[in-house]
């Protein structure tokens, strides 16, 4: 593994960061500890700072040469509404928060890239460090995209990455086009007429007329998607009446929808829409439909994740680097920025779990478990990676 050896030997530097920032998780657009953290940092090593940029989020600056090129590299700051398990001295000092997701350890690893670029200067033109509140459903994302990110800033490519526990320390996951699913809900209600129980017939049924409509919903992936394309239709909650004896007026279907493609969830929605307001005619029934589109699908561009997993073989040599990793069918809101710029979203193996140190829960270490922990071995190779990333992205022509 060919490492930096300056960022080797700031490790520890950025891991009482990294275990500081663990230490007090922010959720969604509260990060104003986090990013005051970030920009002082930033700061005290003599990068220009923009602050509040879509809420919370900070936007570090290095300039050098005369190119007009620009890259931006994106980390996500945020933390996860759940309780911490884990009793090791940098657990989480706010109860109910956690840093579940690793954002902790994107932060540091962004901000171990910019402590070295700051004083090695090899590249030419401009690295955007774009540090991003509220990826946990809050779309920080698109609210740095709002207040004109790009516009104010504008960048040739944009870079994300995220750990990826399970898969070995030392090792990168990447694959061109979709790499995570785009994230939906829908909230159906079916509108029915109360009865007794005992006298259905004066009534119209929503629970029966709910179950008509999620069995129904089921044929849409099986029957109306290509058999080619991956899909998720998931109903997660059923809600409905109050005592044995009484026919509700109304019932309420939640879920979830997961495609890795705008044109799958065009037609799943139309789908749902039609079957759910169809099925409660038959029934006398009526429905109010609601479908929110939440993250895009996360779509990487080829000739960008071509270029990133050059980088990437050349650290850790090309038998660690799995170039046509599998999609996963989570969400992550980067996708944003994959749409409006090209680029690329990478995994770095986290390991096991077996890094954590003593006092972590008996939990596995997978993402939003209340026992994960971020693997601090990847501080220096995270770091390694951005920086090679922008040598090779913005390489000095003369
Ligand atoms: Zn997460
Ligand atoms: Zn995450």
């Amino acid at each position: 593994m060919k490492l930096i050896d300056p960022i080797i030997q700031f490790h520890t530097e950025i891991q009482q960061i990294r275990r500081d920032i663990h230490a007090h998780p922010e959720l969604c657009y509260e990060e104003h500890r986090t990013s005051e953290v970030v920009a002082k940092q930033l700061e005290a090593w003599g990068i220009p700072v923009v602050r509040g940029l879509g809420g919370t989020g900070v936007l570090g600056i290095i300039k050098h040469g005369s190119s007009e090129r620009a890259i931006g590299l994106r980390a996500d700051m945020d933390a996860l509404p759940m309780q911490e398990i884990n009793t090791f001295a940098h657990r989480s000092r706010h109860e109910g928060k956690m840093h579940a997701c690793g954002h902790d350890g994107h932060t540091a690893m962004l901000l171990g890239a910019a402590r070295y670029l700051s004083q090695q200067q090899d590249f030419d033109g401009t690295v955007y460090l774009i540090f991003q509140p509220a990826e946990e459903g809050g779309g920080g994302a698109r609210a740095m995209i709002n207040d004109g990110l790009f516009e104010t800033y504008p960048m040739d490519a944009v870079f994300g990455m995220h750990n990826w526990p399970g898969a070995a320390f030392g090792t990168f996951g990447v694959t061109p086009g979709p790499m995570m699913a785009s994230s939906n809900e829908f909230y159906v209600t079916v509108k029915g007429k109360g009865a007794h129980a005992a006298q259905p017939h004066k009534g119209i049924d929503p629970i029966m007329t709910a179950i008509q409509i999620a069995q129904s919903w089921q044929t849409i992936v099986s029957r109306n998607a290509s058999p080619l394309e991956s899909a998720v239709l998931s109903v997660t909650q059923i809600h409905s009446g109050s005592a044995t004896n009484v026919i509700p007026d109304e019932a309420t279907l939640v879920g979830t929808v997961r495609t890795f493609s705008n044109s799958l969830l065009d037609l799943i929605e139309n789908r749902m829409r039609t079957i759910a307001e169809h099925t409660a005619a038959a029934f006398d029934a009526q429905v109010d439909f609601e479908f929110k589109r939440n993250y895009p699908p996360l779509i990487n561009h080829a000739k960008e994740t071509a270029f990133a997993t050059e980088v990437m073989r050349s650290i850790v040599g090309a038998e660690h680097v799995d170039a046509t990793v599998e999609p996963t069918m989570g969400a992550e809101d980067f996708a944003f920025m994959l749409q409006e710029k090209p680029g690329c979203y990478v995994f770095i193996g986290n390991g096991d779990g077996s890094h954590r140190d003593i006092g972590h829960g008996l939990g596995p270490c997978n993402l939003h478990n209340p026992s994960y922990d971020f693997n601090d071995d990847l501080l220096p190779l995270g770091a390694t990676y951005w920086v090679r990333l922008v040598e090779a992205y913005l390489k000095k022509t003369a």
